[in-house]
């Protein structure tokens, strides 16, 4: 007897996802001719030049005022300005509009409302009024608050975001207009991503005017932090997709076995863009330009399938928006093209993950033009601008050196845990690279071998020629997990799937305390009558000294670096759960709460969230890895055991006398029998696992370890099984043709 020939899964299925169609795309989406982007670009929002060109004068005053100076928006001007945002959206065929906010999911959360409504003699006509614009109430009980909000009192408010432009969001044939807005409870209470971030953006622009004002800098109405994310992700088939549980459920692979070739020949890296590919990012940068999004680069990243894209930077609650809209296009986009965009940190073990590296500077919004746009973090070509740089520096040094561990929890995932530390990424340890001319530069004012004079200083250190050698130093750092590169630091630990907000208040919020404590510690020294100059070096000499365990110039991914950094303090916090605890420090709680941040409540009740979350991922993958084991993987191993001993039958009968399906049946059983092993810890793990629910912080420590043991360990003999079994057997797409399509 031979096997049942049935066609196996796979194959059916690959069949069926190969008649799926692969959508061409031509450059403008209209037409078939090409058009310059310029010509396109931020048709679908509606931002500063739109409202200049639309708005009565006085009304756009107020408007950019409210903007420029992150000030709440005068009611009094909110039906003007809905009134020409709905004639601007339905112009171009939008129906309905949507609060847009960054609930704490990771994702964005949206209801839509039509522009219908009727009058008094029920004719309909389309309406949008000021108070439509300016706030709305989703029933908000299903978003996650940590304990911030109880459901019985669910109602939460959005409120537009006047900085950030509207959009036009164009899907499955419809239009929406987005107004991106904060997310807030009854009390005002943060239930959003996006609210810690506008005040994190406040209290550092507050801290930052007051030591620029100290040092004579006047007239500067706010300091901002720019961004540039680049996001990295893979886009694979999308029938490999729906055909692996663990990357529909989880968004990673759970069992697979590494293929013979991964990424070790660095042949994908800048590499040809496969054309399919090509099309797919292409029509996504489309979109996004359409949405004002500035992406402006593209290419092949290390692991075979994945990629990065990445924008000019901007300002940062924008950017931040503006990442949020890139991971849906790109998600949205891609299925048009049979594709699934993996945005998980870790989608295959062994192949390197996705990060967001995020680009972050600090620069000045001012009348006066020769400070206005000015990156505090770039050494400058006067004494004055030099000693400018040196504090901002010394700043982020600061705030980086004193809040590793909080910097550590802001990027903790259950995703990103797979991908700190992997060898491929920044280890969890946070520290910051500067590159040889500064390091010098640092560690000479540190030593006090400088004059105490810091213009002179600064001459004789040659600061002002730094952005020149930065820019031909070609040993830049990929291991650090913050590093500086000329003028901006790139802060390379956060994860691909995560919104950035959440990292960026705790660096803002880190890097505002320690102005504010430079700012009084100048104030103090100047009081003694000494002058700007010769008071900076007395203060920042003390801050480099200090702050020297924080700087790693090494390879981050060494283990000589893991016990160097134990040696010199600074914490290495691997798993998430401990990464957590430290936002209900007491530093944390002190830190946000003096800059009004996040109070108590609210930092609270970001941990639970994160925490919650990590277990239901933990507990997802779990279950989804016990029921394919269950469902996929051991019925693959009993058909094929079967089929061995069905031909070792036939064999006997047929008078052969050297059987060696029976010798294969054999190791098949033992493998599956381990594999039963291993799966039945799994179970035995969810089960004390979810016995824990009422100790959240057990249940996360529980399921770091012991939860994921058991995974690995049923993974590691799942594995050994797919490298036994014939290929046709195996009810999976493998790594090989995931990654390396044909
Ligand atoms: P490099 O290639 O040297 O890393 P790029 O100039 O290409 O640097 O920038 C990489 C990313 O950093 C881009 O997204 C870019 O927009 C961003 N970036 C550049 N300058 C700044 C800045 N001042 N603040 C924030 N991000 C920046
Ligand atoms: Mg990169």
């Amino acid at each position: 007897m031979t096997a049942p020939a049935h066609p196996s899964r796979k194959t059916s299925l690959r069949e069926l996802a190969s008649r799926l169609p692969k959508m061409p795309f031509s450059n403008n989406g209209d037409g078939h001719a090409s058009v310059p982007t310029s010509t396109y670009f931020g048709v679908n929002t509606f931002g500063a030049r739109q409202m200049r060109d639309k708005l009565p004068k006085d009304v756009y005053a107020k408007l950019v005022a409210a903007i420029r100076h992150g000030k709440k928006l005068d009611l009094e001007i909110a039906p003007t300005v809905a009134q020409v945002i709905k004639e601007w959206a339905i112009g171009r065929g939008v129906t309905h509009f949507t609060h847009w906010f960054q609930p704490q999911t990771g994702l964005t959360a949206e209801k839509h409302d039509a522009f219908l409504n009727f009058d008094d003699d029920r004719q309909p006509l389309e309406q949008f009024t000021g108070s439509q614009l300016i706030q709305s109430e989703p029933d908000a009980s299903s978003f996650p608050s940590g304990g911030l909000r109880a459901t019985w009192e669910a109602r939460g408010y959005t409120a537009w975001n006047p900085a950030s432009p509207v959009f036009i969001v164009e899907a499955g044939g419809t239009r929406t207009l987005c107004i991106p807005s904060v997310f807030i409870g009854y009390n005002g209470e943060a239930l959003d991503e996006m609210t810690p971030l506008l005040r994190s953006s406040d209290a550092l622009s507050a801290k930052a005017i007051e030591l620029l004002e100290l040092i004579g800098d006047k007239g500067v109405q706010r300091v901002f932090t720019t961004l540039g994310p680049e996001q990295e992700y893979f886009l694979i088939d999308r029938s490999h997709f729906a055909l692996r549980p663990d990357l529909v459920m989880a968004g990673r692979t759970l069992v697979g076995a590494p293929p013979p070739r991964g990424q070790q020949l660095e042949d994908h890296y800048f590499g040809g863009i496969p054309e399919r590919i090509q099309a797919c990012i292409a029509e996504a940068e489309h979109e996004l330009y359409k949405l004002g999004v500035p992406i402006v680069t593209r290419h092949n990243e290390v692991a075979p399938s994945q990629f990065e894209m990445a924008p000019m930077f901007e300002e940062t609650d924008i950017a931040v928006d503006h990442n949020q809209m890139a991971m849906a296009v790109l998600r949205r986009v891609a299925l048009r093209h049979g594709l699934q965009a993996l945005l998980n940190e870790k989608p295959f073990a062994g192949i390197n993950g996705s990060g967001k590296h995020c680009n972050w500077s600090l620069a000045i919004a001012a009348d006066n033009p020769e400070l206005d746009g000015f990156n505090l973090l770039k050494p400058g070509k006067t004494p004055h601008q030099n000693i400018r740089f040196l504090l901002f520096l010394a700043a982020v040094l600061k705030g980086v050196h004193r809040h590793a561990g909080l910097l550590r929890a802001g990027i903790a995932s259950s995703g990103n845990e797979h991908r700190l530390g992997a060898n491929e990424a920044p280890p969890a340890i946070i520290s910051v690279f500067m590159g040889a001319s500064l390091t010098a530069m640092i560690e000479s004012i540190a030593a006090g071998k400088t004059s105490a004079n810091a213009a002179q200083a600064m001459i004789k250190l040659g600061v002002a020629k730094l952005p020149e050698v930065e820019k031909d130093n070609t040993d830049r750092n990929r291991t650090s997990p913050f590093a500086f590169t000329g003028n901006k630091f790139e802060f390379r630990a956060v994860g691909s799937s995560a919104s950035i907000a959440f990292p960026i208040v705790l660096l803002n919020a880190a890097v505002a305390e320690a102005l504010g404590e430079i700012t009084e510690e100048i104030r103090a020294n100047l009081k003694k009558g000494k002058s700007v100059d010769d008071v900076v070096l007395a203060v920042v000499r003390p801050i480099f000294k200090e702050t020297a365990p924080i700087r790693f110039e090494g390879n981050n991914y060494s283990d000589e670096w893991v016990k160097e950094a134990e040696k010199r303090g600074l914490p290495n916090l691997r798993r998430t759960p401990e990464a957590l605890e430290q936002l209900v420090s007491r530093p944390a709680r002190t830190l946000l709460n003096k800059l009004g941040i996040l109070n108590k409540a609210e930092l609270e009740s970001r941990y639970h969230v994160r925490l919650e979350r990590y277990v239901k991922d933990i507990l997802i993958e779990m279950h989804t890895l016990k029921e394919m084991i269950d469902t996929l993987v051991i019925p693959a191993a009993f058909n094929y055991s079967g089929s061995l001993a069905a031909s070792a039958a036939h064999a006997v009968s047929a008078g052969i006398r050297n059987v060696p399906q029976v010798e294969a049946a054999n190791e098949i059983g033992a493998l599956i029998t381990s594999l039963r092993g291993k799966r039945d810890a799994l179970a035995a793990a969810i089960e004390k696992a979810e016995g824990l629910h009422d100790d959240l912080p057990k249940q996360a420590k529980f399921l770091t370890a012991t939860g994921a043991d058991a995974m690995l360990a049923a993974r590691t003999a799942s594995d050994e099984i797919e490298l036994t079994i014939s290929d046709d057997a195996w009810p999976l797409p493998k790594y090989r043709e995931i990654l390396f399509p044909v």
